[in-house]
């Protein structure tokens, strides 16, 4: 693979507005940095609220316009030209997200089949507004056709942690239903989403279906979820964050789809084989350098095997090779930025009071100095009252917790405000069953982690938000149900 800097990564980006590149109206721009090295990359646009009310008005011509005449045909004919042209250009996407929020290639590149899963599922759902007649119970002479409708003008407000993947949660959906999209990216990661953009509209996405608007989300998300002409807003990223979206999209009661952050629990029985749960609840914890939504933060290790677990689990994380995303055999990346690197030191520093420190707990050293480097890090013996164990830090640090009883397992599990994900780890059938009914939460993994299928899809409850990404559930999420009565006298 031609690992040189791609030339999509240089100059100042701009919006993606009715068609067109344009330049902010502020003029302003933001840099964009490598977490690996420190390193201004290139600038992207920042945007505002007089840039969204362009985009908006330019997804609003186009949802009226052209893009309401393709019939469901013409739609899948277009998602699987995107899936073609995103999958020819997937090297250099992945090379893109590696510069820009630091995953290591294997797992930007690692995307690319399932990636392809995820666009070909979409355009399978593009009949899924299909009228459908009603056997009426009211009158012999009157009869009714029900139709799903695309909502309108879609807001998505991303994350920084995949924004490879997470424009497809907004893109998939819209172009299978008919909607239009104005994509927010993060301010910190935004570039695999302008590029994957800009690959769209070569592959003959029609002008204002897709707009992107760059910049700050006190500028761009807030104006996006205040706008009373976008009609929903999907929004990945912290709870703080979606309060002030929920208060902002009052005016006209937007249709909104949250995914929060997490605390998910990972529940290891002592019955489970440690060989495969090892391995699979740390990088529950680590990949990504923790910098996932669903990232099984609280480890629940029945008591008899809590050491055991928590000494191999340390000598696991010696083994993992941290470094910049584009060395051959990297495993975890840097955090995303200095801000993200205070954090997450911050809460290492807490742990370190609270808890026993078994591994990690330091930021790097020597040539990585110059990036945002942390050890993946493990405390053992923690209580589930502690601060590490109830807030998220979004960093690879492992709180593991002992228990008893399944009993105690799931009332620790469930002690916690949020519920996005949760894991189990054992031989026993009903104990299997048995855990993953009881974690209330919107998806939980037996003897795995973190496995999703676009197909299946996946989603929160409590304070990890509502709504579903991925399945039929998030296709209709963009769909509103129509009844047309008719007599037939
Ligand atoms: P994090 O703190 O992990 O960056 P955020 O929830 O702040 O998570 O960010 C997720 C996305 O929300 C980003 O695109 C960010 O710019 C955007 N955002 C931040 N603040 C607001 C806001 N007040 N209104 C709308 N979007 C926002």
């Amino acid at each position: 693979m031609d690992m040189s800097t791609p030339a999509f990564v240089q100059g100042t980006k701009k919006l993606l507005i009715g068609g067109q590149w344009v330049e902010p109206a502020s003029g302003q721009r933001i840099e964009a940095i490598n977490p690996a090295t420190g390193e201004l990359l290139c600038h992207i646009a920042q945007g505002d609220a007089q840039d969204v009310e362009r985009a908006v008005a330019a997804a609003r011509r186009a949802f009226e316009g052209p893009w309401s005449r393709f019939t469901a045909h013409g739609r899948r004919k277009l998602l699987l030209r995107v899936h073609d042209t995103i999958l020819d250009n997937f090297d250099e996407l992945a090379l893109i997200e590696t510069l820009d929020m630091g995953a290591p290639l294997a797992r930007t590149r690692g995307y690319k089949e399932w990636l392809s899963q995820l666009l070909q599922f979409y355009a399978s759902q593009t009949g899924a507004g299909s009228v459908a007649t009603s056997p009426m119970s009211i009158a012999p002479n009157f009869t009714a056709l029900k139709h799903l409708m695309p909502v309108g003008v879609v807001g998505g407000i991303i994350p920084w942690n995949g924004p490879l993947m997470g424009s497809w949660w907004i893109y998939g959906p819209a172009l299978a239903t008919g909607c239009t999209a104005v994509l927010k990216p993060a301010e910190d990661a935004s570039l695999s989403s302008l590029r994957v953009s800009e690959l769209m509209m070569e592959a003959g996405v029609p002008d204002g279906v897709i707009n992107v608007v760059t910049g700050y989300g006190k500028d761009v998300g807030q104006a996006l979820a205040e706008h009373r002409g976008v009609d929903r807003v999907a929004f990945t990223g912290s709870v703080g964050t979606a309060q002030a979206i929920v208060r902002a999209s009052a005016g006209n009661l937007k249709r909104l789809q949250l995914e929060l952050g997490g605390k998910s629990p990972d529940i290891v029985f002592a019955d489970a084989d440690l060989d495969r749960a090892v391995p699979g609840a740390s990088m529950g914890v680590f990949t990504n350098t923790g910098q996932v939504c669903v990232a099984g933060t609280r480890i629940l290790v029945q008591r008899a095997i809590h050491d055991e677990f928590v000494q191999r689990m340390a000598a696991f994380a010696k083994t993992i090779k941290i470094g910049d995303g584009r060395e051959p055999g990297t495993q975890i990346g840097p955090l995303i930025s200095q801000r993200q690197l205070e954090r997450v030191m911050h809460y290492m520093e807490i742990g370190g009071q609270e808890a026993e420190l078994v591994h990690g707990g330091q930021r790097l050293s020597g040539n990585l100095a110059r990036g945002f480097f942390v050890e993946p890090t493990v405390f053992a013996n923690v209580r589930n009252d502690m601060t590490i164990a109830q807030e998220e830090i979004f960093g690879p640090v492992a709180s593991v917790i002992p228990f008893d009883t399944v009993d105690e397992a799931l009332q620790l599990a469930n002690d916690t405000p949020y519920g996005l994900a949760g894991g189990v780890w054992t031989r026993n059938l009903s104990t299997a069953h048995t855990v993953s009914q009881g974690i209330r939460s919107g998806t939980v993994w037996v003897n795995c982690y973190g496995v999703i299928d676009p197909a299946v899809g996946f989603g929160g409850t409590k304070m990890s938000g509502y709504g579903w990404k991925g399945g039929k559930e998030h296709v209709e999420s963009f769909l509103y149900p129509k009844a047309t009565y008719i007599n037939l006298d």
